[in-house]
């Protein structure tokens, strides 16, 4: 009876052994750069910058995983912006993005090089396939993380909102590597490609590792026979934006409007989206998207704790409502009071063709 608690005892033990040196086996900070046909997601930028700064918290590398055909211009951008290292698995089978390809290829890596840290962009791509790479590495993944951090123990704290964007949960992975995360898009603040860098790096190549390719196009099961991307507007991704609230009540043309003649991208409150008016991916706030865009005109929107969450760091907001007490107005540095189905053709028709934020709001 001992002998079997004995021999349970060890087998625990080198079980718990196993795992911590998992743990401790793991380093490293990756960013995957999501790439499609030479164009590079926004969020991997801004989670190269963050990666950045858990990489020099931790004293680790930073390195960038890009996957795609034909990436040489993508591996030099990433060293620019900051990464340490290079990863690239370049070949066609990558392009156009499937599910099985990329979840086969990234998992191999991770398997094969266990980095400690990995941040996804929470994109379609990136949700698509981050489970496919967790699941059967056994590694820990928090999804629509708003916040990355480390702890004293060089364990990464990301955080997200939950219960209904109620409270605000953080995440720890202790006993699993790699730590992964899908960050939304938006939330941090990517630096700007630094050319010098690339000069001053005196071993360029060795920094651009081309990784062994571990999918063939036989063994894909899926094919791609025609791209639809219908309406695929990305509001984190545009300069200016017109966000419709409540207060349009179902009537989206004077938004509309305004949006062409800015140049802009439409979006909207959570009451907007929750009454059916407006698709959820246009949504700005706490539950929504968080946007950064130069110019963000507030259309009939109140201004509510959870909607200035996704929008408060916008360079100039202009906010149009008809109650002089709307919380929106201590947000904005130009505050219109008045009907927004009269000022909003007005602006339209003065603001038309109009480039600088500076001359449109003259
Ligand atoms: P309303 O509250 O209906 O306000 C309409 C505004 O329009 C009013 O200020 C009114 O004075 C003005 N108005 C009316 N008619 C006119 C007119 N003709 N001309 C000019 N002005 C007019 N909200 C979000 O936006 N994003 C989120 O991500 C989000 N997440 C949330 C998460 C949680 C957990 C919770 C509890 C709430 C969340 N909300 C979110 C909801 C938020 O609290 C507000 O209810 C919502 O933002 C209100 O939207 P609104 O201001 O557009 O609409």
């Amino acid at each position: 009876m001992s002998d079997s608690n004995d021999t349970q005892n060890e087998s625990t033990e080198t079980a718990a052994a196993e795992e911590l040196s998992e743990v401790d086996l793991a380093s490293d900070v990756w960013v995957f750069i999501e790439e499609h046909a030479g164009d590079v997601m926004a969020v991997s930028w801004e989670l190269l910058t963050e990666g950045r700064r858990l990489a020099d918290d931790l004293d680790e590398d930073l390195v960038a995983l890009v996957i795609g055909e034909d990436v040489d211009d993508v591996a030099d951008e990433a060293l620019e912006r900051g990464a340490d290292r290079v990863l690239v698995a370049d070949d066609p089978v990558f392009e156009p993005y499937r599910a099985d390809p990329y979840g086969t290829q990234f998992r191999e890596m991770v398997e094969d090089r266990m980095p400690g840290i990995v941040l996804i962009g929470g994109t379609h791509t990136g949700r698509d396939f981050a489970g496919r790479v967790a699941v059967p590495a056994h590694a820990g993944l928090t999804a629509d993380v708003t916040e990355l951090d480390v702890d004293e123990d060089g364990q990464l704290l990301a955080r997200r909102p939950a219960f209904g964007g109620n409270v605000l949960a953080t995440i720890v992975c202790p006993e699993h590597r790699p730590q992964m995360a899908t960050v939304r898009a938006g939330v941090f603040e990517a630096a700007d490609p630094d050319p010098d860098r690339l000069a001053e790096l005196d071993d360029v190549d060795n920094r651009i590792e081309s990784a062994e390719v571990y999918v063939e196009e036989a063994d894909a099961i899926t094919e791609v026979l025609e791209r639809d991307v219908g309406d695929r507007a990305d509001i984190t991704d545009a300069d200016r934006l017109v966000a419709v609230g409540g207060g349009v009540e179902g009537t989206l043309e004077p938004a509309v409007e305004l949006a062409e003649a800015l140049d802009a991208e439409v979006a909207a409150s959570r009451k907007a989206v929750d009454e059916g008016w407006i698709e959820g991916a246009r949504q700005v706030g706490q539950t929504g998207k968080t946007v950064r865009p130069d110019l963000y005109v507030a259309l009939g929107i109140s201004g509510a704790v959870q909607h200035i969450e996704g929008m408060n760091d916008a360079e100039t907001v202009v906010a149009v409502n008809n109650d002089p007490n709307a919380p929106i107005f201590d947000h904005a540095d130009y505050g219109i009071v008045g009907d927004l189905f009269e000022i909003a053709p007005q602006l339209a028709e003065r603001l038309e063709g109009k480039t600088d934020p500076e001359e449109v709001l003259q």
